[in-house]
């Protein structure tokens, strides 16, 4: 099937035009023998290449591209599939917008088209080229150093710390994983997560669990953190917990049994930031709305976790008032090479600065999805590349240096 990519790149500092130029010359000879043909463009700084053809041929020659040193900074914006090749030109000019008059400069793009149609912007791969053309969205390309630019390394004095749990015959134990600004060089937060007696994580946690218990456990596992929060003295730290809504809603006196376990560590519910998962169902929207008032009026945060996994989504932001969003690791992932996600985590980011809502990115792993993330506008961060989890304590953090 004929399959379309669209990318665009920055072009490194050192390399002259007259090695582009030889590369293009290669990069074409490789392409024609594949089937593959497309338009590449240059502005002096950044490429926008689009290719057309065998969709193995155009993912191989794509991958290849995406390895070479001589770009950075690669972001696939599109990846589609269409009937006929748009630029079907053996081989594929370089095309340096430059050269052109700015006024005629889209024209003389459109020029090279070889569709049996008119080319029209009711076409995406088009709209794509038109705004690349036109420069509309410079200010999204950002500069991100090379990862090996960092050096992350923990504070001197900081090795994880541990305690013994609570109470050994527990039925739960929990690991800390802390939310951080990095520059800031900052704990914004310690989650805590639940565990198994034995360590596994939390989903066998949750699914070990009978189903007429399953409320009332979550809810009463929240003691124990509590109580490890205190012996971890967590002092004035921020403490993030997890619930199910349902837990709110299904266990009598909820909020009063949290608001005791909380004053009886020692802790005040200014401290504290309930998250709820938004893949979790709220069944009953009205009764955990009252729970949410409650927690509300006694000084407790609401979180919504997993924002962006697909199931709830936008909606929990007009129902509900949530004082912080973590975005979900799908759509953090190897943000700082897709385009549809950086256009998600744009308007995220747009729509809680617009609700004055504090955004967390979750699950950050990649040195560059971290700069990614932070040029973006984001500035607090949950992920390993920060620290693990670690049971029953305090993980020390790595913090970026330079
Ligand atoms: P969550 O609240 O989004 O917690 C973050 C999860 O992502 C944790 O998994 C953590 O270990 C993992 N994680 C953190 N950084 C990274 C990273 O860089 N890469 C990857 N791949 N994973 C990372 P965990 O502990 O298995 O918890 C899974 C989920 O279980 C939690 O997601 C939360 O929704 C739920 N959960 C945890 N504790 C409780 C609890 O006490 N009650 C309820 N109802 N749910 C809980
Ligand atoms: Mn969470």
């Amino acid at each position: 099937m004929l399959s379309t990519l669209i990318y665009r790149s920055h072009i490194c500092d050192d390399v002259p035009l007259k090695e582009i130029e030889e590369m293009v010359a290669l990069a074409n000879k490789k392409n024609e023998r594949c089937d593959v043909t497309g338009i590449l463009l240059f502005n002096g700084t950044h490429f926008f290449q689009l290719l057309e053809g065998p969709e193995s041929a155009v993912v191989a020659i794509y991958n290849r591209i995406y390895e070479d040193r001589r770009h950075h900074n690669i972001v696939e914006l599109m990846r589609d599939y269409a009937p006929e090749r748009r630029f079907g030109n053996s081989g594929m000019e370089l095309f340096d917008l430059r050269e052109h008059e700015r006024a005629r400069v889209l024209q003389a793009v459109l020029d090279k088209g070889t569709s049996a149609y008119q080319l029209t912007y009711d076409d995406r791969a088009l709209r794509f080229l038109r705004t690349f053309v036109e420069a509309t969205e410079k200010e999204t390309y950002y500069e991100i150093p090379r990862p090996d630019y960092w050096l992350f390394a923990h504070d001197d004095d900081a090795r994880g710390k541990t305690v013994a749990a609570t109470h050994p015959s527990a039925d739960c134990r929990f690991a800390f994983q802390p939310v951080v600004d990095p520059f800031a060089r900052r704990i914004i937060s310690l989650e805590a997560l639940i565990r198994t007696p034995e360590g596994a994580l939390a989903e066998h946690y949750l699914a070990g669990l009978p189903a007429d218990s399953l409320y009332e456990a979550d809810l009463n596992s929240k003691m124990q953190a509590f109580a490890m929060a205190k012996r971890l003295a967590i002092g004035e730290q921020s403490l993030t917990i997890n619930l199910l809504p349902m837990s709110l809603v299904m266990v009598p006196d909820a909020v009063e049994r949290l608001l005791r376990g909380i004053v009886d560590s020692g802790l005040v519910p200014q401290q504290i930031i309930i998250e709820f998962s938004e893949k979790d169902v709220i069944s009953r929207p009205d009764a955990f709305s009252a729970a949410i008032r409650q927690l509300k009026a006694a000084g407790i945060s609401l979180g919504i976790d997993d924002f962006g996994a697909g199931v709830a989504g936008l909606q929990l932001l007009a129902r509900f008032q949530p004082d912080r969003i973590k975005i979900n690791r799908s759509i953090i992932n190897d943000v700082h090479r897709s385009g549809p996600r950086q256009a998600i985590v744009h308007a995220i980011i747009r729509c809680c600065a617009s609700l004055e809502i504090g955004l967390t990115a979750s699950g950050v792993e990649k040195t560059e999805e971290w700069m990614w993330l932070e040029a973006a506008g984001i500035s607090t961060f949950q992920g390993f590349l920060f620290a693990a989890p670690l049971l029953n304590g305090i993980p020390a953090v790595a913090w970026p240096d330079n």
